[in-house]
This record gives C-alpha cells, sequence and structure tokens, in this order.
C-alpha cells in the first residue's frame, strides 16, 4: 500500500471527526473524566496528545471511516433494508457498532475494555451530546467510535505512567 492512502485515511478520519461535531479536545475531556482520579497533575494537554497517538493508528482510522460513513448513510437514507432502519433507530440489539469500537479499544490491550464499559455507561460530555436522539443526525456507530478513542487513549496514558515510575 502506497503511503498517500495511508495519509488520506488519516486525512479523511479527522476530517470526518470535525464535521460530525467532534474535536480532539473533547475526546480529549473525556480522557480527562476517565485517568484525573488516577493520575496527579494530569493536564488536558497530556490527554490531548495520547488522543493524537490513537488516532495515528491505522486501524483505528479504518473504524472512524467505516463507522461514520454508515452513520452518514444512514442520515441520507441510503441505505438498504433492513439496515436503514436498524442503524437509523440505533437498534438495541444491533450490536455492530460496538464490535467495530472494539477494534479500536484493542489497540492498547485489555485494560481499555473497563474504560471503554465504564464510559458507555456514564455518557459524559460530548458523548451525552451524541446521544441526543432528537437532533436528526445519527451517530449510531460515532458515539461508540469517540467512547473508544477515549479508552484507547486512556490505556495508553495509563501504560506509560505505570512504566515512567
Ligand atoms: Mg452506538
Amino acid at each position: 500500500m502506497d503511503s498517500k492512502r495511508i495519509n488520506l485515511s488519516e486525512q479523511t478520519a479527522r476530517k470526518w471527526l470535525k464535521e460530525r461535531g467532534v474535536t480532539t479536545q473533547d475526546i480529549a475531556e473525556l480522557v480527562m473524566y476517565l485517568q484525573s482520579a488516577y493520575h496527579e497533575n494530569l493536564s488536558i494537554d497530556e490527554c490531548l496528545h495520547n488522543v493524537e497517538r490513537v488516532l495515528s493508528k491505522r486501524e483505528v482510522q479504518n473504524a472512524i471511516l467505516t463507522g461514520i460513513q454508515l452513520d452518514m448513510l444512514a442520515e441520507k437514507k441510503m441505505l438498504e433494508e433492513p439496515l436503514q432502519s436498524i442503524i437509523s433507530t440505533d437498534e438495541g440489539l444491533y450490536g455492530v457498532d460496538e464490535i467495530l469500537a472494539f477494534s479500536i479499544v484493542n489497540v492498547y490491550g485489555s485494560i481499555g475494555f473497563t474504560n471503554y464499559g465504564f464510559i458507555d455507561k456514564q455518557k459524559p460530555g460530548i458523548l451525552q451530546k451524541l446521544n441526543d436522539k432528537s437532533s436528526g443526525e445519527c451517530h449510531t456507530f460515532l458515539d461508540d467510535i469517540v467512547g473508544a478513542i477515549a479508552a484507547a487513549a486512556s490505556s495508553r496514558l495509563a501504560h506509560r505512567a505505570v512504566n515512567a515510575e
């Protein structure tokens, strides 16, 4: 695979996140929410740095591109049934949105799964906004993706902290 396409994946993943209303700052705030109790003097810049590192991973970019693409197609009513209804109503038993997000959490090992489960239940910050079904937007995949990026960045941060001690 040529480097041009690798670059395009990262650029597009970052662009789409932004266009769908999610900034790296939003995700860094989720990392802060998850990790501030465990690290003294944790700065938002350090959280942001870990989010950036997670976004530079190909597996993560692939998950972002795939998930957001499906959200966008569902919003435009361009999917075939029954998938159109399943994704546009965020049907509870679908589960593929979570499976896709696991490919992000997986990048930094199993500690990320605990963080992911926790943040998915609590839905702080940007996650609450993405879950607001009254907006007419479809974020069935994006909410899980954003939670997973925050969980992965938290794991990365935790691993680094242990190594530094
Ligand atoms: Mg979802």
